[in-house]
């Protein structure tokens, strides 16, 4: 008999055995389960966008509550958020900065001049930072509310729920 006949499905991708205290599912799953509950972001931010991101990790917000955590060092932090006007000058320490991060990570591009150099049509700035980084999630506006920011935070957790393999070595 398969496993999907003798358990019975009690959340997408786990099942459970009828009659004994015991769960079935995936590495994938429960790994994925892990990473997305405990987003650590850097603290980092690069100008207005940056005081939402203030607002939303403050005490109003409570990022706390979803498992996601700031840290002040790279080496500890899986994601970058990356909120405010990029100028050229300024992308090679950012990608130094994501370059520090360990595997896996994460990058959103918080508001309008993350993603595509917002008003600061010029030739100083840095049209969206998906020139130098691999963004997983855009969050246009000038700035984006601290809700919009948590609704990009669930958005990337989805997706980390969705991944395949990312803690194998032939990923
Ligand atoms: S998108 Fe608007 S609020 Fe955000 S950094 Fe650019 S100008 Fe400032």
């Amino acid at each position: 008999m398969g496993v999907e006949k003798s358990t019975i499905e009690i959340a997408p991708g786990v099942r459970q055995v009828p009659g004994a205290p015991v769960v079935v599912t995936t590495i994938d799953k429960v790994i994925n389960w892990a990473r997305a509950g405990s987003l650590w972001p850097l603290t980092f931010g690069l100008a207005c966008c940056a005081i939402e991101m203030m607002a939303t990790g403050a005490s109003h917000y409570d990022l706390d509550r979803y498992g996601i955590i700031f840290r002040a060092t790279p080496r500890q932090a899986d994601l970058l958020i990356v909120a405010g006007t990029v100028t050229k000058k300024m992308a090679p320490i950012v990608r130094r900065v994501y370059d520090q991060m360990p595997e896996p990570k994460y990058v959103i591009a918080m508001g309008s001049c993350a993603c595509s150099g917002g008003i600061f049509r010029t030739y100083s700035v840095a049209q969206g930072v998906d020139q130098f980084l691999p963004v997983d999630i855009y969050l246009p506006g000038c700035p984006p509310c601290p809700e919009a920011l948590i609704y990009a935070l669930l958005q990337l957790q989805e997706k980390i729920k969705k991944e395949t393999k990312r803690w194998g070595y032939w990923r």
